[in-house]
């Protein structure tokens, strides 16, 4: 996922033998407050842990923040991913951590790939079943070479992902910023429309590309978002070659919790982000401020009114937390700093998941030949169905509807039996024949992401002019031109970087973070291997006026 508005080839930097950097000896063992344990958290504190710093981690809720799972103890029923549940191979940082964790994946059984038995479209009453996209009717195929062609038409793709494969970064920045500019005020829908290859078919074409879009399905939720955004989605691969993590998402931060890493500096081997905590972060944080005295130290409170002062910070809980939540002193950002947290925009998302006795949706109906249930993309309020299993006689779960944005705040007042009896009857319309409900085994699970007061939405997303503040709220770990107040305070999460809503891009900024911190405290990288800061003059976002 190298993202063009700031092409740092993380992999290469966490894969070098040097390490991120170091920390001057006498430095070792300082404290460094890490908000939030969330997968930005735990990379942060991990890695601030290898540097020889002493990371003191705060969590309001879960290890794992929006890679939480849902089981039921004991049952050995499988874990419904709340949060992240796919994450593409080009999230080549991510699957740093993935990799070096030991963790299995699997292909997620998107609409219409190999992991996926089979797929029913379901749009305006009408019914496609498809094993493959070459069984769908002319009109997807149509659709599909459309959206090829308005890609080409107006963003240059292929040359773009052909300098993201060569990881030609001149080029990819060449191409960006003069992209940047003259989309950034652009929806998608707006772009879709008045592209030629778009504009040229009747509008159906668009409403079906709104339900089966490029990969995962329900881009129409996503109409409203500047082009730039989902350009990025589309240029580095992350709607393809999605994996799953077996045993469930969560496993990932729980495991880079109680990691052991061999070359940590002064730290005894044996060492861990769990063993320096005796086990558990501490508690939510209240109030974050900056102490008085000598030494530009940052106070933190938490719930139990336990406050410690420390010389950073890494804050990686959603933005919006930090007004609407934290007490957070004004003065440690600058107003363009706080004007860019505020017009953050996040989506809302709801998922509901049954555990079912076994995956019998791989049954085929001897009439029809066809699997009895299927992935599911309809426009009924269920939007997105998808069907997991490890085996076939073992429970099994089925996401019996993810939806994002107005999808998502259908669901919102329902409790979890209307929900799901909702989602049975919507079912219901597209498989007559099927009894889900005689399936279901334990009690169904939901979540609303904007109802928890711990995230307040599911993830960011940028809106037609919102640039400026991603830019803003991105480049904040650079602060040497920052006025003394703002510093030490670094900002992380993947609402911080410029895919919000991937994993990627909480790891990325979780780096960016740690080199902030490593800077101020006098460290460095070696020359061997630049880290995200020393190459920010060359690669960086460029700004609009
Ligand atoms: P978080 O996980 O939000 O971590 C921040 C932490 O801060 C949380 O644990 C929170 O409890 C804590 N916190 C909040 N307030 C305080 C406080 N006052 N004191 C202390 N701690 C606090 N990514 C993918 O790559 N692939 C996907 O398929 C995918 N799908 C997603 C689907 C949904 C529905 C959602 C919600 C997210 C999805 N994501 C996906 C995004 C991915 O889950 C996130 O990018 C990633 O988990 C974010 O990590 P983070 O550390 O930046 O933030």
């Amino acid at each position: 996922m190298l993202i063009p508005d700031f092409p740092f080839s993380y992999d290469e930097y966490l894969a070098h033998p040097d390490g991120l950097g170091s920390i001057p000896r006498e430095q070792h063992g300082t404290e460094v407050a890490v908000v939030g344990a969330g997968m930005s958290g735990l990379v942060a504190a991990y890695e601030l842990m290898k540097l020889g710093l002493k990371p003191v981690v705060y969590e309001s809720a879960q290890l794992g923040g929006r890679l939480r799972g849902a089981c039921q103890p004991g049952t050995g029923h499988p874990v419904a991913d709340l949060g992240g549940m796919r994450f593409p191979r080009s999230a080549r940082a991510l699957f740093h951590y993935i990799d070096m964790l030991g963790l299995d994946t699997k292909p997620f059984p998107n609409p219409l790939t190999p992991a996926s038995d089979s797929t029913v479209i379901e749009i305006a009453g009408r019914r496609h079943y498809a094993e493959s996209s070459a069984d769908l009717p002319q009109m997807f195929h149509d659709v599909a070479a459309a959206w090829q062609d308005c890609l080409e038409e107006r963003s240059h793709f292929g040359a773009m992902q052909q300098a993201i494969a060569d990881r030609d970064y001149r080029t990819i920045k060449k191409l960006w910023n003069e992209l940047v500019p003259r989309l950034d005020d652009m929806s998608f829908s707006h772009y879709l429309a008045t592209s030629k290859a778009f504009s040229s078919l009747p509008f159906e074409y668009r409403e079906a590309f709104g339900l089966v879009g490029f990969g995962t399905g329900g881009w129409d939720t996503n109409f409203p978002d500047s082009m730039l955004e989902i350009l990025r989605v589309v240029y580095v691969g992350a709607e393809d070659d999605h994996q799953r993590i077996l045993g469930g998402a969560q496993r990932l931060p729980q495991l880079l919790w109680q990691h052991v890493p061999e070359d940590l500096a002064h730290w005894p081997s044996g060492t861990s982000l769990a063993s320096l905590h005796g086990g558990s972060p501490r508690g939510a944080v209240r109030r974050i401020r900056r102490a008085e005295g000598p030494g530009d130290l940052i106070e933190i409170t938490d719930r139990w009114g336990r406050t410690s002062t420390y010389p950073a910070v890494i804050a990686t809980c959603q933005s919006w937390l930090l007004s609407a939540r934290i007490d957070t002193d004004e003065s440690l950002f600058s107003h363009h700093l706080w004007t860019a947290i505020e017009r953050t925009h996040y989506m809302q998302s709801s998922k509901t998941f049954v555990v079912v006795d076994r995956p019998f949706w791989k049954d085929v109906d001897p009439e029809t030949g066809q699997h009895v249930l299927s992935t599911t993309l309809t426009d009924r309020l269920t939007r997105g169905t998808y069907l997991l299993d490890d085996g076939p006689d073992k429970p099994a779960l089925i996401c019996l509807s993810y939806t994002w944005n107005d999808d998502a705040l259908k669901w919102l007042p329902l409790d979890v039996e209307e929900r799901v009896r909702l989602m049975l009857h919507s079912l219901k319309q597209i498989y007559p024949n099927v009894d889900i409900a005689s399936h279901i085994i334990g009690d169904p699970v939901t979540i609303s992401w904007e109802d928890d007061p711990d995230f307040m939405g599911a993830f960011s997303d940028n809106l037609p002019g919102h640039y400026r503040y991603q830019e803003r709220l991105y480049s904040h770990f650079m602060q040497e031109g920052f006025a003394p107040s703002h510093r030490g305070i670094f900002l992380a999460g993947d609402d911080v970087s410029w895919t919000g809503g991937w994993a990627e891009g909480a790891v990325t900024t979780g780096l960016n973070a740690v080199w902030g911190v490593m800077t101020q405290l006098g460290g460095k990288t070696t020359a061997a291997n630049p880290g995200p800061g020393d190459r920010f003059d060359e690669l960086k976002p460029i700004r609009l006026g």
